[in-house]
């Protein structure tokens, strides 16, 4: 099938026109009156389809019917609200395929991950109605007779989640569902380089929630950073913003927010390493370096960006390494056996161009790829040859998230050095150690091991499961979502002290009589 073919056949399954309003507000705005954005595919850099965003106005219309949803929304229990969430995951399901689809056409992904992005959305959903019916809070003892003291976890209410375009929709959904749960409703302003997946992904969910009865509680604004990002960042009514972009662009969410008073949860760029030790499963090692690497073009925030190998396997591990990357089929995502497809757009591709200019400026030697490729049949997509390149030392370019597979070789000799050039980047999201040593195992993840939220033995810095609380550290904003106990971000937490007695006694002996 060519793509100018599955272009229709996709837009037909889901429903996409060629112009598409990118507001609900508990139901679809017709014509939003903010910009219209064209959207192409990176695979062939053609035309898909045009999504409306919306103003000032229609940002005020999801406002107030966010704010109305609340009001019936609080008032449903957690499981009930699980049983919306999990109806929301079977149609997932059932629209796995096509969703995927979307996905690759619209971000370049390849299939598996253009499909691995909705079973995100499908995992988390399964994780957030068990979670509805565990929303547990502690118990303490009081000091005081007949007193009982008890933490409580009430709902924010309106909640603003900002998403990048590189996971369209499965980062939405690893806040809203979570959120959903606790009680709270969710306005979402996705990437303009990816509204599409959004619209198409809100409206199987909104035809789910509208079927069963139960109140709107996710919106969706389509608008850029600076326009809608900049409302729902000063927008007092919006308690919580959960923002998933660079550092550059969450950095100026931070302050605006902060400014309020507002609750942040901030998931920005990574500049992930691994280190390989002379002691490690060489093959496995190579397997997890490669796919950290090269998985979503080097587009992931957890992307390996830093490959740090011990001096005395470090010939051996980087030609085998380089020998990989020869035989890794870059091209179309959507075809069979294609692992690299697409950068998002042209101005991704410079930046690749650029950052290694500024490699080779700062000591750094191309050992592998680097050049603009043009792929027979899609010569006007964004596709590059994946870049390995071998670094003196830590370099200023080497301390940049450059959203692009380019991966910087370092080599060490002693592990307390490995460790130092891992830390010594801004950035503090993802790392691994490939090792089979418990020693060297132990101390990488001991308190002068790795700096960062996520730490892998063994495995890639890219690809982390949902039941684990995801984020960085450093530049990375401190933020968690998904899993284990994130759930608490989206709450307001409350301390409750209660006295049975038939007395009022003070805590600390404090004595407080008015005779
Ligand atoms: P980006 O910062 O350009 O945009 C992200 C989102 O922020 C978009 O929706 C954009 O419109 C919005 N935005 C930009 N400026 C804003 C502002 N001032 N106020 C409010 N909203 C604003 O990022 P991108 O290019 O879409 O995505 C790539 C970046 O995202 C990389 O740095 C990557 O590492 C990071 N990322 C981080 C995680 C994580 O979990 N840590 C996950 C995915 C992506």
């Amino acid at each position: 099938m060519s793509l100018e073919e599955l272009r229709k056949q996709i837009k037909e399954e889901l429903g996409i026109d060629d112009i598409n309003s990118g507001v609900f507000a508990g139901e679809w705005i017709k014509e939003p009156k903010g910009k219209k954005i064209r959207i192409n595919s990176p695979i062939d850099g053609k035309y898909i389809a045009t999504a409306l965003g919306g103003s000032r106005e229609d940002y005020e219309r999801v406002v107030h019917q966010m704010e109305e949803a609340y009001k019936l929304w609080v008032n449903y229990t957690p499981p009930q609200r699980g049983e919306l969430i999990r109806l929301i995951g079977n149609e997932l399901r059932a629209n796995k395929k096509k969703l995927g689809k979307i996905v690759s056409l619209e971000t370049g992904k390849t299939v598996v991950e253009g499909e691995g992005e909705i079973q995100e959305m499908i995992d988390i959903a399964d994780f957030a109605v068990g979670l509805s019916r565990q929303l547990y809070g502690y118990t303490m003892a009081s000091e005081r007779y007949q007193h009982r003291m008890y933490e409580q976890y009430h709902p924010l209410g309106v909640i603003g989640v900002i998403t990048s375009f590189n996971f369209p929709s499965s980062v939405w959904s690893w806040n809203s569902f979570i959120a959903a749960v606790v009680g709270d409703v969710v306005i979402w302003k996705p990437s303009s380089k990816a509204p599409l997946t959004a619209i198409s992904v809100m409206k199987i969910i909104t035809e789910t929630i509208k079927k069963h009865g139960y109140p709107q509680i996710f919106s969706l604004i389509v608008g850029g950073g600076g326009e809608i990002g900049d409302l729902l960042t000063n927008d007092a009514r919006v308690k919580l913003i959960s923002f998933t972009g660079s550092v550059e662009s969450g950095r100026r969410v931070s302050e605006a927010v902060s400014r309020r008073f507002g609750k942040v949860i901030l998931e920005l760029g990574g500049n992930n390493a691994a280190i390989v030790t002379a002691k490690a499963d060489l093959n496995i090692a190579l397997k997890g370096v490669t796919f950290g690497a090269l998985a979503t073009s080097g587009q992931r925030c957890t992307t390996t960006r830093r490959l740090i190998v011990e001096d005395k396997i470090y010939d051996q591990f980087v030609s085998r390494l380089i020998a990989t990357y020869e035989k890794v089929k870059i091209g179309n995502p959507l075809e069979e056996g294609v692992l690299v497809g697409p950068l998002i757009d042209e101005e991704a591709v410079k930046n690749f161009e650029r950052a290694l200019e500024d490699a080779k400026k700062q000591g750094g030697k191309i050992l592998f790829g680097g050049e603009r490729l043009k792929i027979d049949g899609y010569e006007t997509g964004f596709y590059v040859k994946p870049a390995i390149v071998e670094m003196p030392s830590i370099t200023p370019i080497t301390c940049q998230e450059t959203f692009a597979p380019i991966l910087y070789v370092f080599k060490f000799h002693t592990l307390e050095e490995a460790i130092r050039i891992h830390n010594s980047v801004p950035q503090g999201l993802s790392s691994a150690i490939f090792t089979t040593d418990l020693r060297e195992e132990e101390m990488f993840l001991s308190a002068m091991g790795s700096d960062c939220g996520l730490a892998n033995v063994n495995t890639a810095t890219a690809g982390a499961e949902i039941g684990g609380a995801f984020g960085g550290e450093k530049d990375t904003g401190g933020g968690r979502e998904s899993g284990s106990d994130a759930w608490k971000n989206y709450c307001r937490r409350q301390t409750v002290t209660i006295n049975w007695g038939n007395d009022i006694p003070l805590a600390q002996g404090v004595r407080f009589e008015v005779k």
